[in-house]
């Protein structure tokens, strides 16, 4: 991968738009970017500030932008400044988060981001809630924030952005579909209908991003409630519908709780969605997780047990940058999954429960 040369285009032409835990829209450049987010509504002199503040800081040594340092110091994956680059300077790149509609409780979501996990914390800790909010006011915010006729890519990330009805509402106010490329981040769930892939025609292009962090059970338990047979059998239908301006990608969230099974989903990927119906190569992206998830900083049992299987120069041991004492959190977070959803973390992944449970304090 060639080394970076400029700094970010994401601090000058990008918007992640959010919901923040007290429930105000806000954006900042892109989902990785960990500084200040602006609130809205504000004026729009106190947005040019905002933006201006961003264009001058530099990526390369900012802490708010580590994540991308991280990725294209280890050579994990393209990062999202990486793969930036290539905008032109007036025109926009937007990734929405602004609808929390979601089937599925990963349990590497919160929630925050999932109108499932909302629901299941209203059953199990009423106090610990935060606000979802998927309200129209949040779009109309959006579309006086953007100029929409310079934007050329759209990022959609959920709740399950497939199942939003603002989303789709959104692509049919784009003028110019022939120069927009539209991205779904999917759990795989979700059917598209027959008016969005009509309306997917008109589009540059439509990249189809399938999470899929694990195969069987064990995608079933990180994915809950999803099942793992509907989602290959949309994957295989989509892939096989051969519309030419649809693409796909898997991306594969690395966890703690997965990391050692890496290998047999890569395996499943290589065999059965690694080419198109047409023949070119389906990406695959590697992503550490973030958060108390995170595979970056794990225990030296579990460490030890992955250089079992993986060599010190792959990804999933390349991706370890410090070590714990104790994996106690992951496994009090999958043992209060389970408690709510009577399921056995220990029986879908057997392998690593002595490496996690070793030091338990
Ligand atoms: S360098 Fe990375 S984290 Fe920073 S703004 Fe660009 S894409 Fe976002």
């Amino acid at each position: 991968m060639p080394p970076s040369t400029q700094s970010c285009k994401l601090l000058t032409n990008g918007y992640k738009f959010d919901i923040s835990r007290n429930g105000d829209l806000e954006y900042g450049p892109c989902c990785q970017y960990t500084g200040d987010f602006i609130q809205l509504p504000e004026p729009k002199e106190v947005q040019l500030n905002y933006r201006n503040k961003l264009s001058k800081i530099d990526s390369y040594s900012a802490p708010s932008c580590a994540q991308c340092n991280f990725l294209e110091s280890k050579d994990l994956k393209i990062s999202m400044r990486q793969a930036a680059h290539l905008l032109p300077n007036n025109l926009l790149h937007v990734e929405l988060q602004i609808d929390k509609t979601c089937n599925g409780g990963c349990i590497i979501c919160s929630p925050q981001y999932s109108s499932f996990l909302r629901n299941e914390a209203l059953q199990h800790d009423p106090l610990s809630i935060v606000p979802v909010i998927s309200t129209q006011d949040n779009l109309k915010l959006v579309l006086e924030t953007l100029d929409l006729d310079k934007v050329v890519s759209i990022n959609f990330v959920g709740g399950e952005p497939l199942m939003s009805k603002m989303y789709l509402q959104l692509i049919q106010l784009i003028k110019n579909p022939g120069m927009v490329q539209l991205r779904y981040t999917t759990n795989g769930s979700i059917r598209p209908s027959a008016q969005l892939l009509e309306i997917w025609k008109k589009f540059k292009s439509v990249v189809i991003n399938f999470s899929i962090d694990g195969i069987g059970d064990q995608f079933e338990y990180i994915r809950f409630p999803l099942k793992w047979d509907i989602v290959t059998a949309n994957m295989f239908l989509l892939r096989d519908s051969e519309i030419p301006n649809i693409t796909y990608k898997i991306n594969h969230v690395v966890t703690p709780v997965n990391q050692f099974y890496f290998d047999e989903f890569n395996e499943w990927r290589i065999r059965n969605f690694s080419i198109d119906a047409i023949g070119n190569d389906i990406p695959f992206s590697f992503t550490p997780a973030a958060g108390p998830l995170s595979p970056t900083i794990i225990s030296q049992a579990l460490h030890t047990l992955l250089l079992t299987k993986y060599a010190k120069d792959s990804p999933i041991i390349r991706t370890v940058i410090s070590f714990r004492n104790t994996d106690s959190a992951i496994v009090d977070h999958l043992d209060s999954i389970d408690r709510k959803r009577n399921l056995d973390w220990r029986a879908v992944f057997p392998d690593i429960v002595d490496a996690l449970e070793q030091i338990k304090s």
